[in-house]
């Protein structure tokens, strides 16, 4: 089976890559398209307890996919991210710096 925190890191790392490509005005099908990719991302998400509590999570009605625009999106990944990171008991990040962190890159 896969190694739960390297699948995270290359699974957030594709994820919040795609949200970076986004377009910032996507058409309605392909909003439609990323809502079902994200569903069926969360159940076929191959560590079945991350899977299911992703799944949870989305179902709540404050978290369903915001997908309007790159940046809604970019931000609702990081929201998600950040109920996983204080599920772990790790550091939330600040998703003010998303962008700079998955788009443009960090400044020196
Ligand atoms: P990661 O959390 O993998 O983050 C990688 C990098 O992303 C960080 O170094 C930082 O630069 C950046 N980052 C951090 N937070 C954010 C954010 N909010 N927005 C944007 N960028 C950010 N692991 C479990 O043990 N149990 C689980 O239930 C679980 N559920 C998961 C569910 C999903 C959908 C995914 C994709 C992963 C899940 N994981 C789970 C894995 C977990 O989230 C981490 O990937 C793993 O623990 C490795 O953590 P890390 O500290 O290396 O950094």
């Amino acid at each position: 089976p896969p190694d739960i925190e390297q699948l995270g890191r290359s699974s957030w790392m594709l994820l919040h890559s795609i949200t970076a490509t986004y377009p910032t005005q996507p058409s309605s099908q392909l909003q439609n398209e990323t809502k079902t990719f994200l569903y069926t991302f969360s159940k076929l998400y191959p560590c079945w307890h991350c899977a299911s509590d992703f799944q949870q999570w989305m179902k709540e009605d404050k978290n369903s996919p915001r997908v309007s625009s790159r940046e809604e999106f970019g931000r609702w990944m990081c929201e998600a991210h950040n109920a996983v990171n204080v599920k772990l008991g790790k550091s939330v990040f600040d998703c003010n710096k998303w962008d700079e962190r998955w788009r443009t890159g960090w400044k020196d």
